[in-house]
Protein backbone atom coordinates (compact mmCIF):
# COMPACT_ATOMS: atom_id res chain seq x y z
CA UNK A 1 0.00 0.00 0.00
CA UNK A 2 1.61 3.12 -1.03
CA UNK A 3 1.81 6.22 1.71
CA UNK A 4 -0.75 8.81 1.27
CA UNK A 5 0.49 11.73 3.34
CA UNK A 6 -2.71 13.98 4.17
CA UNK A 7 -5.48 11.11 3.62
CA UNK A 8 -8.42 13.29 4.72
CA UNK A 9 -7.27 15.88 2.73
CA UNK A 10 -7.76 14.09 -0.54
CA UNK A 11 -9.86 11.16 0.23
CA UNK A 12 -12.41 12.38 2.22
CA UNK A 13 -16.37 11.15 2.19
CA UNK A 14 -18.52 14.31 2.22
CA UNK A 15 -21.95 14.21 1.74
CA UNK A 16 -24.53 17.28 1.76
CA UNK A 17 -27.93 17.57 3.04
CA UNK A 18 -31.09 19.96 2.91
CA UNK A 19 -32.24 20.74 6.71
CA UNK A 20 -35.90 21.27 6.50
CA UNK A 21 -37.74 18.53 5.68
CA UNK A 22 -34.72 16.17 5.56
CA UNK A 23 -33.15 16.85 9.05
CA UNK A 24 -36.54 18.23 10.61
CA UNK A 25 -39.75 18.58 10.02
CA UNK A 26 -40.64 21.37 8.13
CA UNK A 27 -43.13 24.20 8.33
CA UNK A 28 -44.97 26.71 5.52
CA UNK A 29 -45.10 29.40 8.46
CA UNK A 30 -41.25 28.65 8.72
CA UNK A 31 -38.75 27.71 10.99
CA UNK A 32 -38.53 30.73 13.22
CA UNK A 33 -37.21 29.94 16.93
CA UNK A 34 -34.87 26.79 18.37
CA UNK A 35 -38.43 25.48 19.58
CA UNK A 36 -40.12 24.62 16.28
CA UNK A 37 -36.46 23.17 15.33
CA UNK A 38 -38.32 19.45 15.65
CA UNK A 39 -36.20 16.32 14.21
CA UNK A 40 -37.78 14.21 12.30
CA UNK A 41 -37.20 10.59 13.93
CA UNK A 42 -34.44 8.84 12.84
CA UNK A 43 -32.69 11.14 10.98
CA UNK A 44 -29.63 12.16 14.09
CA UNK A 45 -29.16 8.77 14.47
CA UNK A 46 -29.00 8.29 9.93
CA UNK A 47 -26.38 11.21 10.33
CA UNK A 48 -24.56 9.20 12.93
CA UNK A 49 -24.33 5.80 10.58
CA UNK A 50 -22.74 8.02 8.20
CA UNK A 51 -20.12 9.74 10.25
CA UNK A 52 -19.06 6.26 11.72
CA UNK A 53 -19.27 5.21 8.26
CA UNK A 54 -16.49 8.36 7.21
CA UNK A 55 -18.52 10.78 6.27
CA UNK A 56 -18.59 14.54 7.07
CA UNK A 57 -22.09 15.68 6.77
CA UNK A 58 -22.76 19.07 5.68
CA UNK A 59 -26.05 21.10 5.60
CA UNK A 60 -26.76 23.41 2.77
CA UNK A 61 -30.37 25.18 3.53
CA UNK A 62 -31.84 28.45 1.94
CA UNK A 63 -33.13 30.59 4.92
CA UNK A 64 -35.20 33.26 3.19
CA UNK A 65 -37.36 33.67 6.37
CA UNK A 66 -33.65 35.84 7.41
CA UNK A 67 -34.54 38.84 4.55
CA UNK A 68 -38.21 38.16 5.06
CA UNK A 69 -36.99 39.17 8.80
CA UNK A 70 -38.86 36.04 10.42
CA UNK A 71 -36.21 35.69 12.70
CA UNK A 72 -32.23 36.82 12.11
CA UNK A 73 -28.77 36.01 12.56
CA UNK A 74 -28.69 34.85 16.12
CA UNK A 75 -31.89 32.92 16.44
CA UNK A 76 -30.49 31.02 13.42
CA UNK A 77 -27.19 30.28 15.58
CA UNK A 78 -29.63 29.06 18.32
CA UNK A 79 -31.42 27.17 16.11
CA UNK A 80 -28.61 25.10 14.66
CA UNK A 81 -26.87 24.84 18.06
CA UNK A 82 -30.20 23.27 19.07
CA UNK A 83 -29.27 21.00 16.24
CA UNK A 84 -26.09 20.31 17.07
CA UNK A 85 -27.16 19.62 20.72
CA UNK A 86 -29.48 17.11 19.93
CA UNK A 87 -26.95 15.32 17.39
CA UNK A 88 -24.44 15.33 19.64
CA UNK A 89 -26.92 13.13 21.74
CA UNK A 90 -27.23 10.55 19.65
CA UNK A 91 -23.45 10.37 18.37
CA UNK A 92 -23.71 12.42 15.18
CA UNK A 93 -21.38 15.60 13.99
CA UNK A 94 -22.80 18.08 11.55
CA UNK A 95 -19.14 19.25 10.37
CA UNK A 96 -20.32 22.47 8.95
CA UNK A 97 -24.18 24.87 8.03
CA UNK A 98 -24.07 27.05 4.81
CA UNK A 99 -26.99 29.06 4.21
CA UNK A 100 -28.54 31.57 2.18
CA UNK A 101 -30.23 34.34 3.92
CA UNK A 102 -31.63 36.22 0.96
CA UNK A 103 -34.67 35.83 -0.43
CA UNK A 104 -35.70 34.94 -4.44
CA UNK A 105 -36.28 38.81 -5.40
CA UNK A 106 -31.97 39.25 -3.75
CA UNK A 107 -30.85 36.76 -7.36
CA UNK A 108 -27.85 36.18 -5.25
CA UNK A 109 -25.65 33.08 -6.04
CA UNK A 110 -26.21 31.31 -3.23
CA UNK A 111 -29.93 30.52 -2.86
CA UNK A 112 -31.02 27.18 -4.36
CA UNK A 113 -31.57 25.87 -7.07
CA UNK A 114 -28.20 28.11 -7.71
CA UNK A 115 -25.29 26.35 -6.98
CA UNK A 116 -23.44 29.17 -4.42
CA UNK A 117 -23.66 27.33 -1.50
CA UNK A 118 -22.45 24.10 -3.63
CA UNK A 119 -19.16 25.40 -4.93
CA UNK A 120 -18.36 27.21 -1.44
CA UNK A 121 -18.94 23.42 -0.11
CA UNK A 122 -16.36 22.44 -3.07
CA UNK A 123 -13.85 25.38 -1.93
CA UNK A 124 -14.07 24.96 2.05
CA UNK A 125 -13.45 21.48 1.82
CA UNK A 126 -11.35 21.22 -1.35
CA UNK A 127 -13.39 18.07 -2.89
CA UNK A 128 -14.95 18.15 -6.37
CA UNK A 129 -18.33 17.36 -5.52
CA UNK A 130 -18.46 14.58 -8.40
CA UNK A 131 -20.51 11.96 -7.00
CA UNK A 132 -21.23 13.14 -3.78
CA UNK A 133 -24.39 12.25 -2.53
CA UNK A 134 -26.67 15.39 -1.95
CA UNK A 135 -30.31 15.06 -0.24
CA UNK A 136 -33.46 17.31 -0.60
CA UNK A 137 -37.05 17.10 -0.10
CA UNK A 138 -37.58 20.38 -2.57
CA UNK A 139 -36.72 20.36 -6.69
CA UNK A 140 -34.05 22.88 -6.14
CA UNK A 141 -32.31 21.21 -3.33
CA UNK A 142 -31.84 18.47 -6.34
CA UNK A 143 -31.30 20.98 -9.03
CA UNK A 144 -28.59 23.07 -7.10
CA UNK A 145 -26.91 19.94 -6.31
CA UNK A 146 -26.98 17.95 -9.89
CA UNK A 147 -25.46 20.93 -11.50
CA UNK A 148 -22.41 20.87 -9.26
CA UNK A 149 -22.20 16.99 -10.01
CA UNK A 150 -23.59 15.47 -7.25
CA UNK A 151 -26.23 12.51 -6.85
CA UNK A 152 -29.35 13.76 -5.93
CA UNK A 153 -31.63 11.29 -3.98
CA UNK A 154 -35.41 12.60 -2.86
CA UNK A 155 -36.95 12.31 0.53
CA UNK A 156 -40.63 12.38 0.70
CA UNK A 157 -40.92 14.07 4.45
CA UNK A 158 -41.15 17.60 4.25
CA UNK A 159 -42.15 19.03 0.54
CA UNK A 160 -41.13 15.56 -0.69
CA UNK A 161 -44.31 13.77 -1.53
CA UNK A 162 -45.27 16.89 -3.57
CA UNK A 163 -42.09 17.55 -5.13
CA UNK A 164 -42.43 13.70 -5.89
CA UNK A 165 -45.98 13.96 -7.51
CA UNK A 166 -44.75 17.21 -9.43
CA UNK A 167 -42.22 15.82 -11.19
CA UNK A 168 -39.11 16.97 -13.48
CA UNK A 169 -36.69 15.32 -11.28
CA UNK A 170 -32.77 15.40 -11.97
CA UNK A 171 -31.33 12.79 -13.84
CA UNK A 172 -30.49 9.70 -11.63
CA UNK A 173 -32.74 10.92 -8.81
CA UNK A 174 -33.27 8.38 -5.92
CA UNK A 175 -36.40 8.61 -4.08
CA UNK A 176 -36.66 7.25 -0.59
CA UNK A 177 -39.25 7.61 2.16
CA UNK A 178 -36.82 9.38 4.56
CA UNK A 179 -33.03 10.29 5.61
CA UNK A 180 -32.97 7.17 7.54
CA UNK A 181 -33.82 4.71 3.92
CA UNK A 182 -31.79 7.18 1.94
CA UNK A 183 -28.26 6.91 4.63
CA UNK A 184 -29.00 2.92 4.81
CA UNK A 185 -29.18 2.83 0.62
CA UNK A 186 -26.15 5.15 0.34
CA UNK A 187 -24.24 2.91 3.07
CA UNK A 188 -24.97 -0.51 0.98
CA UNK A 189 -22.52 1.22 -2.25
CA UNK A 190 -19.02 1.50 -2.35
CA UNK A 191 -18.17 4.73 -1.07
CA UNK A 192 -18.02 7.75 -3.75
CA UNK A 193 -14.37 8.88 -2.87
CA UNK A 194 -14.81 12.73 -3.28
CA UNK A 195 -10.55 13.94 -4.27
CA UNK A 196 -9.39 16.78 -4.46
CA UNK A 197 -10.00 19.27 -7.53
MG1 LIG B 1 -36.24 21.46 2.52
ZN1 LIG C 1 -28.24 33.77 -1.13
Amino acid sequence: MPQVPHPKLTHQKLIILDRDGVINHDSPDFIKSPEEWVPIPGSLEAIARLNQAGYRVVVASNQSGIARQLFDITTLNAIHAKMHRLALQVGADIDAVFFCPHAAADNCDCRKPKPGMFAEISKRYKVSLKGVPTVGDSLRDLQAGFISGCVPYLVLTGKGEKTHVTGGLPPGTSVFPDLAATVQDILKQPAAIAVAN
